[in-house]
């Protein structure tokens, strides 16, 4: 292909171009993008390109700024690009960097699953959790999950127990946990146990217990917020709750816990005892060893961090 500026003018300079579309397409041919363009792949063009492409030249100065001043374009949250197809100039449509933002933060939202849970857990975040000391501890072994997790994903890491009461901050963890994992590429599903056991019960009328409780026991990671906030009766017990627990310890899958009851209380003032005033301290102890194995206790003190 020949100097392209020479190319240029030979084409504005034709007879039959009428006025208007010689402005038109003499403001394309000058157009700092095009001519870096037409520059950068003159190798590939086809000698007679610029004027076989004049359209596609001229729709791509105009669709690009319309994109620059934010108006109505072609294709929404999509910027036209030139390309070379057949020796010819030709446009594609990319998605913007707003585009491309916000289907990365969707994505990224996508690998927090959640059953139940507040809509704020999505802006919690690591880094603006008090660092008083009281809730260091529980800070700092979430840094260390997330570190040994992401090191060696397939590995057995033992998760926490965040116990404490009401308001310290166990959900607003958990979810950062969450997040932070999601950022780094690696999916976490978080229920509130509570309520996930009133949609199981639902969930039985349509026969559907089963593939909700497949999905929520092989999650990656899985957050158990809430436990022992409501009784349970002795099937969400035995057959929710414990076919979790067994599930994640055989296949050693990261589960945390949050729950205003320490382990102890857990076990006697809540497992034991089902709905219906059961006393069954076997089964009681027999999850809390599952429990034990997948997660190890923190307590978590401080004062109400509720909005009163
Ligand atoms: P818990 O689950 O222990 O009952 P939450 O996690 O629900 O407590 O926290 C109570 C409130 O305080 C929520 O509104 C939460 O967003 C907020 N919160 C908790 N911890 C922090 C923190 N460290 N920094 C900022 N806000 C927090
Ligand atoms: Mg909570």
């Amino acid at each position: 292909m020949e100097d392209v500026s020479k190319t240029m003018q030979q084409l504005m300079s034709q007879r039959h171009l009428n006025t208007n579309y010689r402005q038109l397409m003499e403001k394309v041919y000058s157009d700092a993008a095009v001519k870096q363009f037409v520059a950068d792949h003159q190798a590939e063009l086809a000698e007679d390109a610029l004027e076989r492409s004049a359209a596609k030249l001229y729709e791509f100065v105009t669709e690009r700024d319309k994109v620059a001043q934010g108006g109505e374009t072609f294709a929404a949250g999509y910027e036209p690009q030139l390309i070379v197809s057949n020796h010819l100039v030709d446009v594609a449509y990319v998605p913007t960097q707003a585009t491309q933002d916000k289907q990365a933060q969707q994505q990224l939202r996508q690998r927090v699953k959640s059953i139940a849970m507040p809509k704020d857990i999505r802006d919690a975040q690591l880094d603006s959790f008090d660092h008083d000391e009281q809730r260091m501890e529980a800070l700092m072994a979430a840094y260390d999950f997330i570190d040994t997790y992401e090191a060696s994903p397939h590995r057995r890491h033992q998760a926490l127990y965040l116990a404490g009461s009401f308001g310290v901050g166990k959900t607003y963890l958990l979810a950062a946990i969450a997040n932070q994992l999601a950022s780094d590429g690696f999916s976490s599903t978080l229920i509130h146990f509570p309520s996930l056991a009133v949609e199981m019960k639902n969930a039985i009328a349509q026969n559907g217990v089963g593939d909700k409780l497949d999905a929520i026991k092989r999650a990656p990671v899985l957050m158990i917020d809430d436990i022992g906030a409501d009784a349970m009766s002795a099937w969400v017990r035995d057959d929710i709750l414990g076919v979790i627990l067994e599930y994640r310890m055989q296949e050693e899958l990261p589960t945390f816990f949050s729950s205003n009851f320490s382990m102890e209380q857990l076990e006697n003032e809540h497992l034991r005892i089902s709905s219906r005033g059961d006393d069954e301290p076997l089964k009681a102890q027999r999850l809390m060893q599952r429990i034990r194995f997948l997660a190890r206790e923190i307590t978590m003190v401080g004062v109400n961090r509720r909005p009163q």
